[in-house]
């Protein structure tokens, strides 16, 4: 039976990615060796590195003002590293809460100068986006969460500001278009919407660098990593060439904007039965819903079907479709790669429920 992944990450890849990375395990081009065994030096590696970092900032927009890097060390380590090389003692940094991911970014910033937090969702149990907030002129610069993976809320439009923005987008990448001139840098760890776990992309306007006072271990400064064209020491080879596969793969389904189309007509498959539909109801704000990770309910009433509702997926292939652990229901996360055939599959086993159950 064809099995649909729903898993929040690491998550599904494209088909015809996961077949091409398999036959580079077993022999990458005509080098004769496995893409697991070869040198990070090799002209034919230095070339896959070099594609994937221009593809990275052709696919969104960015301009030669920008530097890429795929990094190790997960988005959590960017997390640390932007305040650590973006924010000198005694200066401020902003955040906005909007869920555990963003939590645990403003948790690191302490270590390095001061942060404030200009708003939260926490209110509502992070069900929305906060708009509307004032940012202090003097702010450092302003970090943001693009999709809460965990809530499923995702920001439709960004701020208007001179603030540069830092903002983390792992979940969800190169699913649509964003103002590029807004940001000052992004990060997404690959696991969501790029490739495999194993390596983070960060896209960094090169002008924020150099500026703050403190002595930076060498590992984890950018410029380190932007010198030596993000091979300073051994960059994870395989994730980053299954992350090159999958930005060619975005781009042959005609880049972001074309994503952006896909995505939100499979969002609206499945959104459009949760609202309809008796036994389910959507969790997030319906303005801030986010098109890539979608949380859900039984209603009211209907809370003990939860448990035979996820065995019925399991069996008819559904997988991953598990809430996230604090927040229990339903979570169907419809990253890039997930095709429409997945959440038409899904939505027929909750019409069917409900004609059994409602
Ligand atoms: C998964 C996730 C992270 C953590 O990524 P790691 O690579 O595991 O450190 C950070 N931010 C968001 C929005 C995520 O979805």
């Amino acid at each position: 039976m064809k099995k649909y992944n729903f898993f929040a990450g690491p998550a599904i890849l494209p088909q015809s990615v996961i077949e091409q990375a398999s036959k580079a395990a077993l022999s990458f081009g005509d080098m004769g060796l496995s893409i697991l065994e070869i040198s990070h030096r090799s002209k034919e590696f230095v070339a896959v590195l070099e594609e994937a970092r221009s593809l990275a900032k052709e696919l969104l927009g960015f301009g030669d003002d920008y530097e890429t890097l795929f990094l190790q060390g997960g988005a959590s380590s960017q997390f640390f590293m932007t305040p650590m090389n973006l924010l000198d003692e005694g200066e401020t940094a902003c955040y906005v809460d909007t869920g555990n991911w963003s939590n645990k970014a403003i948790k690191e910033v302490k270590h390095f100068g001061n942060v404030e937090v200009l708003a939260s969702s926490k209110d509502e149990g992070y069900t929305y986006i906060p708009k509307g907030f004032d940012i202090p002129s003097d702010a450092k610069y302003l970090h943001l969460t693009s999709n809460n993976t965990i809530f499923g809320t995702q920001y439709h439009s960004f701020p208007d500001t001179d603030i540069p923005i830092v903002c983390d987008m792992s979940s969800d990448i190169f699913s649509r278009p964003i103002p590029t001139e807004k940001f000052a840098m992004i990060y997404a760890g690959a696991q969501k919407n790029m490739g495999p776990a194993g390596t983070t992309l960060v896209i960094i306007r090169k002008d924020l660098l150099g500026k703050v006072k403190r002595e930076i271990p060498t590992m984890l400064d950018y410029n380190t990593h932007i010198k030596k064209d993000s091979s300073f020491n051994t960059p994870p080879v395989f994730p980053i060439y299954v992350s090159l596969l999958t930005m060619k793969w975005v781009k042959e389904q005609g880049g972001v904007a074309a994503m952006e189309l896909i995505n939100e007509e499979k969002a609206a498959v499945l959104y459009d039965e949760i609202d309809s539909n008796p036994l389910f109801v959507g969790t997030s704000r319906k303005e801030d819903r986010s098109l890539m990770n979608v949380p859900f309910v039984m209603a009211k009433g209907y809370e003990a079907l939860e448990a035979e509702f996820l065995d019925i997926c399991a069996n008819e292939g559904i997988m991953g479709l598990k809430g996230y652990r604090t927040v229990g229901g339903f979570r169907a996360s419809i990253y890039n790669a997930m095709p429409i055939e997945g959440i038409e599959k899904l939505v027929g086993l909750m019409k069917s429920f409900a004609v059994r159950k409602a």
